[in-house]
């Protein structure tokens, strides 16, 4: 059975415990692999390292660390495919999702955060009879990256990459579920001879070395992206300490379709932000708000178009829907579909697991779910399920549409679907999100700040917000004499 192992301090080693998670193909429901189940032992070893390596790293001129980082996504770029290939394995999601977005999106989150040690500069602030204030930003120290398993590779390299470019090394810790593709970044990084310490991939589970680790007092800074609930676990161990967080949690989104629509757009990218990645993205619009007079043609349409997905093996080209990440999640997503019920919903579509035959006759498939009838406050339309479920709830008016997207304890993102440029202003300043896409949805540009509000987020990655997270900001003051 291939054993994937903890990469600290350049090389890959074992965890101390000498024990192992099985890792587990959603297609097939196989065992394909056992993970390194680390423990504090093992994340106080990967610090030491990393606080050996921290000046050298951190004082390195900023040209090599960016040198680095494009050394690090050309030689992603160069396996591609075996990283393709692993991920769609891993997760159970389409190969085609896999090719054309997420590994990509990897490569470009180091070539990025390369590019902007070029371009980024720093505040000064020309103070009238007093002299001049400018800013500089050191680097934290060792910090923390924890991510989840819905996006594995993709969500961690959006961490990594800027905490290495501000000159921080980095002990990472993916999801135990998915590990396969960071440890595949852990050869990279020997393969381009990164400097011993500077990047550390820790395996196992949250109790056993996510939280150990959180707590370690020379650990910086802690960039964490999951559940809410662990969000709120992280906060209660770093808070007392004062160190710095970054949460990006969970989401249960609107997506708002008003009569002056583009119908055909409005149908085809709801459909897109309901059930991409088998709704297991925080981002998703699993709540379709839609303007009653529009809503059984549009009820009819959607179901049209949701009809469409194909459904099926992940490796196969062709499959837009792939199996859910593991037994324990369908179970709780087909356990939402029972509270959906008892809540009086209608099912209009799926609602039970999917047959398949072959090699994933035993994969966590489940056919897309639909429903409606179901009240906005009700737990099914409050509680994040992060999996092919999505429910349609009509709305009066304006107000009551903003009224019924802001009614929900998560304020991650929102799509607007109108032709009137004021309506899609107001609405989009009135909702209480940290994200809003009108016409469209999970369109993704990397110089924007990246996060939620509410029980989905506390503070946002991406750009400048980034680089402010991964540094301390010092400011200098020099006075110049008068008359000077
Ligand atoms: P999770 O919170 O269970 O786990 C996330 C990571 O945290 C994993 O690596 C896990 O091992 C680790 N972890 C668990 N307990 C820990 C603890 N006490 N201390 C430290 N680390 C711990 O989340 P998940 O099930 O892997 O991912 C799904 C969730 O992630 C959903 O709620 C989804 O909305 C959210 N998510 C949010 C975003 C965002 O950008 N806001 C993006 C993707 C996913």
């Amino acid at each position: 059975m291939r054993k994937l192992l903890h990469f600290i301090n350049g090389e890959f080693v074992a965890p101390s415990s000498g024990r192992y998670l099985p890792v587990f193909e959603p297609a097939t429901g196989e065992i394909y692999a056992e993970v390194a189940a680390g423990t504090l032992q093992d994340a106080q070893r990967a610090l030491d390292c990393a606080e050996r390596a921290q000046a050298s790293w951190a004082l390195a001129a900023s040209a090599v660390r960016a040198d680095y980082l494009r050394k690090i996504a050309d030689a992603i770029e160069n396996r591609s495919e075996q990283f393709a290939q692993a991920e769609s394995m891993d997760c159970g999601k389409p190969i085609s999702q896999v090719r054309q977005i997420e590994i990509p999106r990897a490569i470009q989150n180091f070539r990025f955060f390369a590019a902007s040690l070029e371009t980024y500069g720093t505040e000064a602030h020309l103070h009238a009879g007093v002299g001049v204030h400018y800013t500089v930003r050191h680097a934290l120290g060792p910090v923390a990256c924890i991510s989840p398993w819905n996006l594995p590779l993709y969500l961690l390299s959006w961490k990594v990459a800027p905490a290495l470019a501000f000159g921080n090394c980095v002990l990472a810790k993916p999801s135990e579920i998915t590990p396969l593709t960071a440890t595949l970044l852990g050869e990279v990084a020997r393969d381009v001879q990164l400097p011993a310490g500077v990047l550390n991939i820790l395996h196992g589970t949250g109790r056993e070395i996510g939280a150990p680790l959180v707590g370690l007092r020379g650990i910086k800074a802690v960039s964490f992206t999951g559940s809410t609930l662990t969000g709120g676990a992280i906060a209660q161990i770093c808070a007392p300490q004062f160190k710095k967080t970054s949460l990006e949690m969970g989401g249960k989104n609107a997506t708002l379709v008003f009569e002056d629509a583009d119908f055909e757009l409005a149908v085809r990218e709801s459909v897109r932000a309901a059930y991409s990645n088998q709704g297991q993205i925080c981002l998703c619009g699993s709540r379709i708000l839609v303007h009653r007079p529009i809503m059984s043609r549009f009820r009819e349409a959607f179901i049209a178009q949701l009809q469409t997905l194909k459904l099926g093996d992940p490796n196969a080209p062709e499959t837009q829907l792939g199996a859910l990440i593991s037994r324990e999640h369908l179970d709780k997503v087909q356990a939402a579909i029972a509270t959906a019920h008892a809540e009086g919903g209608r099912l209009l579509l799926g609602g039970k697991p999917a047959e398949l035959n072959g090699r994933c006759a035993n994969g966590y498939f489940l056919e897309p779910t639909l429903f409606d009838q179901l009240p906005n406050t009700c737990e099914s339309n409050q509680s994040e399920i992060f999996g092919p479920f999505a429910t349609l709830i009509p709305f009066e008016d304006e107000a009551q549409a903003v009224l019924f997207a802001n009614q929900s304890d998560y304020g991650l993102a929102a799509s607007i679907f109108t032709q009137d440029v004021s309506r899609a202003h107001r609405v989009a300043h009135a909702l209480q999100t940290g994200l809003v896409w009108v016409n469209t949805w999970m369109q993704r540009d990397l110089r924007v700040p990246f996060g939620g509000v509410k029980n989905s987020g506390l503070g946002r990655e991406g750009g400048m917000d980034a680089m402010r997270f991964f540094t301390e900001a010092k400011n200098i003051t020099i006075a110049i004499p008068s008359g000077s």
